[in-house]
């Protein structure tokens, strides 16, 4: 199935809001293994809506509009539908009941234009709108569909999940079954390479990979006429592949790094605690965005300055002085110092330059030392971004800090 997704509203041409619609239903339309041709934006002009409809259903069996479905004016996405569709728009008495009952409920004054709300395309196949007074619907003719969901997302979102993903699954031949794999270590096109047999054979399932800074997610799809056989094609692939990766997996269900790290934590009971430098808390804030994580994270500590790193974690001065703030004794020596003073099972001590400024001769921007203290064991690891981006490498360091640990404790 091929579809397009269309935002109704002068607002989003004005740059106003952030279209986060269209970012959401084209992931949940991935999801449903249906293709995504066209994004389209309109105003709120009839003209230029009935044209791009038109346009979208040139090459697309579906549409998904959001927004212009409210009481006012200037929202016309229903008479449009309909009008290009060949239908007309009908009172529908059982939704102009509901929507007397929730503004009484709400103690609102129901003035006439929202009546306006309660007529719909005969042959519409309604949806309810649970958290606002716009109705959504679909409506087809042919082999078409144009579904229409109101703007605003946290009406539009669970107007989705709850009515217009079965309406979609119901007419689908075949069931989709996926899984994302997350991988570290490996850029898009080693990994690629690796699973050359393996995508240059597929017609189902189907593996397509997608980079983002220094991770990958591999996704492995398949379309089998009963949602057990997807499944079991899909858990079949997900094996091979590791047979041949594994080692760079570190999730099967698309979680994030820090939320697999956190739990691995959790679970095996290990005390962390970290000392950053070029990070500047980074790894503190995003570990601590994981819930019941306080049970074995104990402390961060930001120790920018040479000072610093001498007061609380008592690096040595001779170390700075000889080696640098940015080198591995000197990330060795955090992490013993962090792990003196805190107690905890698993400290990592990160230093680095995250640029763009900060090159001295013999130590480039993006160069980062990471260093674990597990227990009695020590184990570092050297980066070289090769990149001037500030926040790209701190970004990159707070990634493989967290993939250290992985690594680590596993
Ligand atoms: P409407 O259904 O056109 O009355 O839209 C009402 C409100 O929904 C807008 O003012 C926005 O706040 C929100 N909205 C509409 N379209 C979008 C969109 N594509 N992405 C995010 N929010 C939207
Ligand atoms: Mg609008």
């Amino acid at each position: 199935m091929k579809a397009a997704i269309l935002s109704v509203g002068t607002e989003l041409l004005f740059g106003e809001i952030l279209n986060t619609n269209t970012k959401y239903l084209s992931q949940q339309l991935n999801d449903l293994g249906i293709d995504i041709l066209y994004h389209y934006t309109v105003g709120d002009n009839p003209k230029r809506l009935s044209e791009t409809i038109k346009d979208a259903l040139k090459n697309c069996d579906l549409i998904l509009t959001t927004g212009g479905l409210g009481p006012t004016q200037d929202d016309m996405t229903k008479e449009i539908v309909a009008e290009v569709l060949h239908d007309e728009l009908c009172l529908d008495k059982a939704i102009l009941k509901a929507l007397e009952a929730q503004f009484k409920r709400r103690n609102w004054n129901m003035t006439e234009n929202n009546r306006k709300q309660a007529y719909f395309p005969s042959r519409a196949v309604i949806f309810e709108n649970h958290f606002g007074t716009a109705p959504g619907f679909a409506l087809t003719e042919g082999k078409k569909i144009v579904i229409c969901m109101p703007g605003p997302p946290k009406e539009m979102q669970p107007m989705f999940l709850n009515q217009v993903k079965p309406y979609l699954n119901k007419d689908r031949n075949g069931f989709l079954s996926y899984q994302m794999l997350r991988l570290f270590g490996i850029g898009e096109s080693s990994l690629e390479t690796a699973l050359l047999e393996l995508i240059d054979r597929q017609t189902d399932p189907t593996l397509a990979t997608y980079a983002k800074q220094g991770e990958v997610k591999l996704r492995i799809a398949s379309k089998r006429e009963t949602e057990e056989e997807a499944e079991a094609a899909v858990k079949e692939m997900v094996e091979r592949v590791k047979e041949i990766v594994g080692d760079y997996i570190y999730s099967e269900n698309g979680e994030e790094l820090y939320e697999v790290v956190g739990k691995l934590l959790l679970k095996k009971n290990i005390t962390l605690s970290c000392a950053e430098s070029c990070t500047g808390g980074l790894f503190a804030e995003t570990i601590t965005n994981m819930a019941g994580i306080s049970e074995v994270f104990d402390r961060g500590i930001v120790t920018y300055s040479n000072r610093a790193k001498i007061e609380e974690l008592g690096v040595k001065e001779v170390t700075l002085e000889r080696f640098g703030a940015v080198s591995e004794q000197t990330a060795i020596e955090m992490a013993e110092g962090l792990q003196k003073i805190s107690g905890s099972e698993l400290c990592i001590a990160v230093t680095g330059i995250a640029g763009p400024t900060g090159a001295t001769e013999d130590k480039p921007v993006g160069l980062i030392y990471l260093c674990v203290r597990y227990g009695e064991k020590t184990i570092c690891k050297e980066l070289r971004t090769g990149n001037s981006d500030r926040i790209w490498n701190r970004n990159y360091a707070l990634l493989h800090m967290l993939f250290l640990i992985y690594k680590t404790i596993l």
